[in-house]
């Protein structure tokens, strides 16, 4: 008998059953993800590397619990659970996960799309609401990539990164990519000015600086973008030349602390106005010549990009726009980032075809409303708590999120009967209500423990649920590309 077939035979003899595409073997080393008889999930660990795992067991096979240190353990043993950089990939997909249990089903909703996804994407505002770290976003990950025995890489984005103290704590913890958010150092009092009042502020910035955008832009015309007017250039400079140091500050901050490879993604896409050509053309500029390149940029697209429903705005439009910053990113030589992209399935041919599918999506988190789903099929009554819960709890959440649906727009769940409540993840207001509860849900003891016990003892369902949805946008991206 071989050492593997020996390994499952004794997780037969006790009653543990092993995920069969989770079975692997390195450095004379079996690992096996496991399910215990009427039990949770443990990571079965037998022969000479059982050393560098924490668990308890009996017949030499370790049982030990999916905890960030025996993560850590099996990423050492098992290279490809770990995330890498994804420079190169044509098509890159942002999945992120709240929960920490929808890698598997992410694994087999991209099969087929030639993308290479980022499993793990998480900002630390949804790590403050989960109450998780990096480090456990990132364990979820390679235990889920392991447990379908997926080998073809993926990465973990520190999403929406804003300093240099949250650079250093994602790359501590293993990401392979830093979104940088710019916002807070983005003049947001610009947008409301006239000409002259651009004029003061911009005499306030450092004169050397003034006389570095007057000499780069007003020349004479610009490759891609042509002529900038001296009033447009000031508008630019007061709006983002600190951004512009921010920026260049952060990538050197990266390039002094990472011990691999990381991708590097811009984003300035979380402001109050949508990004002309000339300001993503004048960002990019300033990178280029500090010797940057990042990997990806995030514009703030024309129209409405909110969490987990349809684009709203004009289709024609975000075409026009989309090809302007597609022609500045190929000058610059990288892709474009959609953020928010969950359920944007209007405009998802349109990025396909212009991108060539040369581009970078991210979705916005909306496994939870397909975990949800899951609650209201099997368990009406925790759901329909859990829906009269976000409703009432929508001003909180409207803290963390902008949307802009209305309560008012949700049928009341009291007329309904069970078999109508999966509707209530189709219905605009009611998706976006329980898409921005989820922190104040997941921190209720009440839902939290039933919820998270549901979705465990229907796992194929939640998993089943997410090759569907993804798929749709993966689908609609690779058709046009
Ligand atoms: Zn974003």
């Amino acid at each position: 008998m071989s050492a593997r077939d020996g390994f499952i035979e004794r997780a037969g003899a006790q009653a543990l059953r092993i995920y069969p595409n989770s079975v692997d073997e390195a450095q004379g080393t079996i690992c096996a993800i496991a399910r215990e008889e009427g039990g949770g999930k443990v990571l079965l660990v037998s022969g000479e590397g059982a050393g560098a795992f924490a668990g308890e067991g009996r017949d030499g096979l370790l049982r030990c619990p999916l905890t960030k240190e025996n993560a850590a353990a099996l990423m050492t043993l098992f290279p490809y659970t770990k995330p890498v950089s994804h420079r190169g990939r044509p098509f890159t997909f942002g999945l992120g996960d709240r929960l920490g249990l929808a890698t598997p089903g992410h694994v087999r909703a991209i099969a087929g799309y030639g993308c290479f996804p980022v499993f793990a994407q998480q900002s630390i505002r949804e790590l403050n609401l989960t109450g998780r770290t990096f480090a456990d976003v990132i364990a979820a990950a390679a235990f889920g990539v392991f447990q379908e025995g997926y080998k073809g890489g993926y990465g973990a984005d520190g999403d929406h990164l804003k300093t240099k103290d949250e650079i250093t704590y994602a790359l501590r913890s293993g990401c392979s990519m830093i979104t940088l958010d710019c916002s807070e150092h983005i003049d947001i009092r610009a947008a409301a000015l006239s000409d002259e009042g651009i004029e003061a502020l911009y005499a306030e910035i450092p004169e050397d600086v003034r006389r570095h955008y007057e000499e780069t832009y007003l020349a004479g015309p610009l490759p891609v973008i042509g002529a900038m007017s001296p009033a447009e250039l000031r508008r630019i400079a007061v709006v983002f030349w600190r951004a512009v140091n921010h920026a260049v500050d952060c990538y050197r901050h990266i390039q002094t602390i990472r011990t691999i490879d990381v991708d590097f993604e811009l984003s300035i896409d979380e402001t109050l106005t949508i990004t002309t050509p000339a300001e993503h053309f004048v960002v990019a500029n300033e990178l280029a010549l500090n010797a940057i390149r990042p990997d990806s940029m995030a514009p703030h697209f024309s129209g409405a990009f909110e969490k987990g429903v349809e684009y709203a705005g004009n289709l024609n439009d975000f075409a026009r726009d989309f090809v302007a910053h597609q022609r500045i990113a190929d000058h610059f030589g990288y892709k474009l980032s959609v953020h928010s992209g969950s359920d944007k399935f209007s405009v998802f041919s349109t990025v396909g075809r212009v991108t060539k599918g040369h581009v970078h999506v991210k979705t916005a988190g909306t496994n939870w409303l397909e975990a949800l789903a899951v609650v209201a099929e099997r368990d009406p009554a925790l759901y329909r708590k859990a829906h009269k819960f976000a409703i009432e709890h929508r001003g909180e959440a409207e803290k963390y999120y902008h949307v802009s649906t209305n309560v008012n727009e949700i049928p009341n769940i009291d007329l309904q009967s069970d078999a109508y409540l999966p509707e209530y993840l189709k219905i605009p207001a009611s998706r976006q209500t329980l898409h921005i509860a989820y922190g104040l849900l997941l921190a209720e003891p009440w839902f939290r423990e039933p919820f998270f016990a549901l979705l465990d003892a229907h796992e194929e369902d939640y998993y089943a649920r997410l090759v569907a949805h993804i798929g749709k946008h993966l689908r609609y991206v690779t058709a046009e590309a």
